[in-house]
């Protein structure tokens, strides 16, 4: 019954977040109990006033960003999301795929650099095998593994799933 009687005075329909303030004349915030102007008093109490301005809310899905004590609804942001891989694709640009390889790249790299140093012959053999290895597993990972599962080659494939 209180909760009905507190909603009863809000017209959700009424999509603005400002009033005209009765007694001054100016725009108001429409749900906060007093006027910013002039503290002329527009609802009978800020529960009240914030029970009705969550009635107002709920009307409206495109109002949930809104606070009360804005003017106006946010403006829509526009999506700004770009796909950078597609347009890249479309462009015909080539980009390397978003990869951990050239981590494992650098991790070979750095043994290689260590062989380099006058140590023991065959630790710096030792070294140059390791730093080989990895270095090689990073490459192969990265351009030959990744790369064509990200841009796979023009030919129709045939694992394509079949729909009965
Ligand atoms: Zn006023």
């Amino acid at each position: 019954m209180a909760v009905a009687k507190k909603t009863r005075y809000v017209d959700v329909s009424n999509p603005s977040l400002s009033v005209q303030c009765p007694n001054c004349g100016l725009r108001t915030q429409r749900f906060l109990d007093h006027c910013r102007n002039d503290g002329y008093k527009l609802w009978p109490s800020s529960e009240m006033a914030s029970a009705a301005f969550k009635a107002w809310r709920d009307a409206d899905p495109r109002r949930a960003e809104a606070s009360r004590y804005d003017l106006e609804l946010p403006a829509e942001g526009a999506d700004v999301t770009i796909d950078y891989a597609a347009r890249a694709h479309q462009l015909g640009i080539h980009l390397f795929p978003n990869s951990n390889y050239p981590f494992i790249i650098c991790v070979g790299a750095l043994f290689l650099a260590l062989a380099a140093i006058p140590f023991d012959g065959s630790v710096r053999i030792a070294m140059l095998v390791i730093g080989g290895l990895i270095f090689l597993y990073g490459v192969v990972g990265w351009v030959l593994v990744e790369d064509v599962r990200m841009f796979p080659s023009a030919s129709p494939s045939t694992d394509g799933e079949v729909h009965h």
